[in-house]
């Protein structure tokens, strides 16, 4: 395939404009697999924290019955004691049995304390849990928002990419190999992929940089590949440019 560098600059061009295309659908799609998998990240945070939270919401309430039980028990020892003093022989055993009911009483207050003190953790803990639940509806909402978008991009635009990779395909057959291999590794080193590039007011289009004169005649003669003396990419005139788009 003997070729003249006009054509070379032709099928270089073409096979850049339909990378640049592929690029194109790639980045519309590049940011929300991203997103999806964050969200999906703080759901699952979400929900650890609400297990974590309903978790304490248990034993707060399982202390609570806890102590009730403890005042019954102080209640019914008192009851006892109370009975006792009835019975006393002497004023010692009257003190020793009062005494006794002296600290169930305060075992009873304790109680009653700590089981205020759990109602109130209770109160806060349920108002974050509840806010927390709100947090991961939202989440939960947001991330189906966008796995459906993600999902109407992905069929939407992949048949258009697997389109357009075939059109590589093709324009490839008409670019010899070392040529190409070299374009690739171009187009590889710049993060916008640009290879090949087209003059734009009197400027490579790629850097931005101006193109003297006269080497922007020599680019229009097509007797030659130059290449950005800025960038390094491969230069094509606005009329090769022009016909491809
Ligand atoms: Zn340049």
């Amino acid at each position: 395939m003997e070729q003249t560098v006009e054509q070379k600059l032709k099928a270089l061009w073409a096979w850049q404009s339909i990378q640049t295309q592929i690029d194109k659908i790639r980045q519309v799609r590049g940011e929300l697999p991203i997103e999806v998998a964050d969200l999906e990240d703080e759901i699952a945070g979400l929900d650890t924290r609400i297990e974590k939270i309903r978790n304490e919401l248990d034993e707060l309430e399982d202390s609570i019955v806890k102590r009730k039980n403890m005042i019954k028990d102080s209640q019914t020892a008192i009851k006892k004691y109370e009975a006792q003093l009835n019975e006393v022989k002497n004023n010692r055993e009257y003190d020793a049995i009062s005494k006794e009911i002296e600290i169930q009483g305060l075992e009873i207050q304790v109680c009653e304390k700590r089981i205020r003190e759990a109602e109130f953790e209770i109160k806060n803990k349920t108002e974050s849990y509840e806010a927390t639940l709100k947090n991961v509806d939202f989440s939960k909402a947001e991330l189906n928002g966008k796995k459906e978008e993600l999902e109407n991009i992905t069929s939407e635009t992949q048949k258009e990419e697997d389109q357009l990779m075939k059109g590589v395909e093709e324009a490839e057959k008409n670019i010899e190999d070392r040529l190409l291999k070299v374009t690739n590794k171009l187009r590889r080193s710049f993060r916008n992929g640009l290879a090949v590039v087209s003059i734009e007011r009197d400027s490579c289009s790629g850097c931005h940089n101006k193109i003297p004169p006269q080497l922007q005649s020599e680019i229009r003669q097509r007797k030659k590949i130059i290449i950005c003396e800025h960038c390094g990419r491969i230069l094509v005139d606005e009329e090769i440019a022009n016909e491809e788009a």
